[in-house]
């Protein structure tokens, strides 16, 4: 009897430990600041729409590009 005791003390200690790693981990993984800065620097392609982060894009006159070749096409450029 003693034995099962002990089997049920070791899954509530597991359990309690489990649980307050979860609640740690969101508040390190996710800081609220670094999120904001990461959606103001999302830009949205000119021809297709598409999000992608700014430093990734192509930037002409004012319009973001996914790829040159969404560039070319957007002007009228043949590829
Ligand atoms: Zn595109």
């Amino acid at each position: 009897m003693s034995r099962v005791l002990i089997v049920i003390v070791i899954f509530m200690v597991i359990y309690l430990l489990l649980k307050y790693y979860r609640k740690q981990i969101p508040k390190k993984d996710v800081p609220s600041d670094e999120k904001s800065e990461h959606r103001e620097n999302m830009v949205r392609c000119a021809h297709c729409g598409v999000h992608l982060p700014k430093g990734e894009s192509i930037a002409v006159d004012h319009k973001h590009y996914c790829s040159e070749a969404h560039r070319r096409a957007h002007i009228g450029e043949p590829e």
